[in-house]
């Protein structure tokens, strides 16, 4: 299953990605919340011929972040090329942050640098979306945790981070973390998702989930152990090596294979 979610008709809808003829498209699913769109992926509802109102093609669908998390939780270091490249130890336990939902950005969405920057930098990675209320998970039951993959920009005030002291202003700008296009349980990251980063077209980040330090069922036990998980909620996985800075203008887009590309544009705030 993979879905989106997409402004139609003056209010947000989710709808089943598919293939119609050659071409990516949403079969709309009328407007549902969170829960009941989960409710209906799980108890097969949301097949085309029951639900169908509107088809619209994927490329030109104004599409909104595909989830409404009550909670951002993002785990830093988790590879440990990009813990190397800036200077940093392999921790030894996963190094957890927020970032705040008015961080969300649309796919197509615009990264605003706020004036208080001069350096603001992309990370690529992948994103768990949560499926149910979850607290103390043991690992092994860690996929009815997860009810699909998306992408994700972990946008990082990169000089702020370091004079800040603490990591809640530098990553939590409006904007530093667009999300999507799509969410699908159709990957499999434990058997190894190329995860890479683009600047104006150039390759800058080139990483696998088989090189994660910790594994998604480590992740997720080690939250849930301190935080409750809600269904929607966001988990970002880390980002690889190749990090820098962007301009104003540029075009930067993360992809995963099955996963479609997140592409957002940059301007000053
Ligand atoms: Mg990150």
């Amino acid at each position: 299953m993979r879905y989106c979610r997409f402004l139609f008709g003056g209010g947000p809808r989710y709808g089943v990605v598919d293939d119609c003829a050659g071409e990516a498209c949403i079969v709309d699913l009328a407007s549902a919340p969170e829960e009941d769109l989960a409710f209906r992926l799980a108890h097969g509802g949301a097949t085309a011929s029951s639900l169908m109102f509107h088809i619209t093609p994927l490329s030109t669908a104004r599409l909104l972040p595909p989830v409404t998390p009550s909670k951002i939780i993002c785990v830093g270091r988790n590879y440990s090329d990009h813990a190397k490249e800036l200077g940093n130890e392999v921790p030894a336990e996963p190094l957890l942050f927020f970032k705040p939902p008015s961080s969300l950005l649309a796919p197509r969405g615009v990264v605003r640098m706020p004036a208080t920057s001069s350096r603001v930098d992309f990370e690529g990675e992948l994103a768990l979306v949560i499926a149910r209320r979850v607290r103390n998970l043991n690992e092994e039951d860690w996929r009815t945790a997860v009810r699909g993959y998306t992408l994700a920009n972990d946008v990082t005030a990169r000089d702020l981070q370091k004079t800040d002291g603490q990591w809640t202003r530098a990553k939590g700008f409006d904007t530093f973390c667009p999300v999507g296009p799509i969410v699908s349980d159709e990957v499999v990251p434990e058997a190894g998702l190329t995860i890479e980063t683009r600047v104006n077209g150039e390759l800058r980040q080139h990483g696998s989930t088989l090189d994660f330090i910790f594994s998604i069922p480590q992740l997720l036990a080690y939250v849930t152990s301190a935080i409750t998980l809600e269904a929607g909620d966001l988990v970002l996985t880390g980002t690889p090596s190749g990090v820098g800075p962007l301009q104003a203008g540029d075009l930067v887009e993360v992809s995963i294979p099955g996963l479609g590309v997140l592409a957002n544009t940059v301007a000053a705030d």
